[in-house]
């Protein structure tokens, strides 16, 4: 082991449901790859033993691993111990210093609501060797810019920033880091990737489902805060970003954080917000609610590399579909060499970026025959992995080990914030939309000039336009 790995995880709030969904499975598909297997000490308020959390992680995985290995599952069970108590408590860092043993470098994960953060953060100081040990910390990060530099000052009065992880999920999954890859890894794109040739960059995140019985959650959030300020300001930086030095640590932060700053705070006339036909009716929603359920956005780059390039942002529940795709449109050729007969769609790189993870390249080809008419087709790349590592795999194994390049720095943070903020407080009515459609027709005026909206399809092939659909002949495979 590293002087620089941890050597215990604790998870505080391990009974609830992030780590029932997400991080038990995490760990054990960490346990299969052979990337765990320190304690892994489960603190939380319900009067549990480690039997009764062992039983609760055998549920989880079982739930969300189809073909559950038991012999790897019982390695990680046999990680597990259990501190019981309440998380303000000296009485409970005691227990868990004792459960720590000779761990010196624990990674402590904080499964908890924002609200718990300060008086745990606060004990830990107090309880563990500050230097070496590490703290993950959950989103929501703050709801608007001021508590999250409230909440950025609480975590940095008591440990440094390479010690404090935030977690964005989206930054751990695999098609944002191939976004990444592919933007650095190809020579060819860097001489268009700007104003020049770049027409328009659009980014379309849709949920098909509501809010899935979280009404009185999203509530407190809106469509902005819960998906916009994070993950799609995150795919944004990682488009629009300069080259970094390297993919790894500072380097890569730094020139994330450069292009947030450059994009111009958001003004009312840059968003359309809506709210589909149904929402107040759900549970703990106001039956006169002014919550966006979606919101359509444009964001101006002041960089020499964008300038009047529009960056287009949409996300949305009750959508057609469940998928998150971007869409870079470049300039129209110059001159119509084929008249009438060539195609209509600019050339597009197209990344899927969920539920599958695919690349394609739209572009006009002769349609076979004697005329010189054209079709336009796409070059397409499926890239799945059926044994893909998960972002919060991912995302926990990098901070076992202390790399915080898939983890947001406290500048990036507030800049993201500082982007979305002046919105936030707009208390509109926001406009009706029929769940099962594109969001309010309104939003279509974010978009000027002649194009339009990018829509993603049920699979990663089929998309269309909201002017109509487009019928793409692709080149396999
Ligand atoms: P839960 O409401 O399920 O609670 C998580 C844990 O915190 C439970 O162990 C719960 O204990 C404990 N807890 C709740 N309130 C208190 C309190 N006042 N004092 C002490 N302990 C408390 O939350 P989630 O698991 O859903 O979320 C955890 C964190 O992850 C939050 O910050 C959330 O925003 C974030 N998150 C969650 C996602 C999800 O899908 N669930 C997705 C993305 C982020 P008890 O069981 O005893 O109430």
């Amino acid at each position: 082991m590293q002087r620089s790995d941890s050597d215990a995880l604790v998870i505080f709030g391990a009974t609830g449901d992030l780590c029932f969904k997400k991080i038990f499975p995490a760990l054990y598909n960490l346990v299969r790859r052979g990337h765990l297997s320190i304690p892994v000490i489960g603190v939380a308020r319900a009067g549990w033993n480690v039997e009764k959390l062992a039983d609760h992680v055998r549920d989880s995985v079982h739930t969300a691993v189809k073909k559950t290995d038991e012999a790897v599952l019982s390695k990680l069970t046999a990680l597990l111990k259990y501190v019981d108590g309440d998380y303000t408590k000296p009485a409970t860092y005691e227990s868990l210093k004792k459960a720590l043993g000779d761990a010196r470098r624990p990674l402590n994960y904080l499964a908890i609501p924002p609200s718990v953060f300060p008086p745990v953060i606060g004990c830990l100081e107090r309880a563990m060797p500050v230097k070496d040990t590490r703290v993950v910390v959950e989103k929501p990060f703050g709801r608007d810019l001021p508590s999250a530099q409230k909440l950025n000052a609480t975590l940095l009065a008591s440990f440094p920033e390479s010690n404090i992880f935030r977690i964005d999920h989206y930054l751990g999954k695999e098609p944002v880091q191939n976004l990444l890859y592919f933007r650095f890894a190809n020579s060819f794109l860097e001489p268009v990737w700007n104003r020049n040739f770049v027409n328009s960059v659009q980014i379309t995140m849709a949920e098909k489902f509501g809010v899935a019985g979280r009404g009185k959650f999203y509530e407190e959030v809106g469509a902005i805060r819960d998906v916009v300020q994070n993950h799609l300001l995150e795919v944004v930086s990682l488009l629009a970003m300069e080259p970094p030095l390297s993919a790894t640590g500072e380097a890569l932060r730094d020139e994330k954080v450069k292009v947030l700053k450059a994009i111009r705070p958001l003004s009312p006339a840059d968003v359309v917000r809506g709210q589909f036909a149904g929402y107040r009716q759900e549970d703990g929603v106001a039956k006169d609610s002014h919550v966006e359920t979606f919101a359509a956005l444009r964001l101006r780059i002041d960089s020499w590399r964008w300038s009047g390039v529009p960056f287009y942002v949409r996300a949305g529940k009750s959508l057609p579909v469940t998928a998150t795709e971007v869409v870079v449109e470049m300039r129209r050729p110059p001159a119509r060499v084929f008249g009438d007969a060539s195609p209509e769609q600019p050339n597009y790189l197209r990344f899927r970026l969920s539920p599958d993870t695919a690349i394609a390249l739209g572009a006009h080809a002769k349609k076979p025959g004697p005329a010189m008419q054209g079709r336009d087709v796409e070059l397409f790349v499926d890239q799945r992995d059926p044994d893909e590592a998960e972002a919060y795999e991912r995302l926990i194994g990098a901070a076992l080990i202390g790399d915080t390049t898939l983890f947001a720095r406290q500048d990036e943070v507030e800049a993201a914030w500082a982007v979305v903020d002046p919105v936030l407080s707009v208390d509109s009515v926001p406009f009706e939309y029929t769940p099962g459609t594109w969001g309010p027709k309104e939003s279509d005026a974010v978009i000027k000039g002649d194009c339009s909206w990018h829509n993603p399809g049920a699979d990663a092939h089929s998309w269309t336009r909201s002017c109509g659909p487009i019928n793409l002949s692709k080149f396999a495979p």
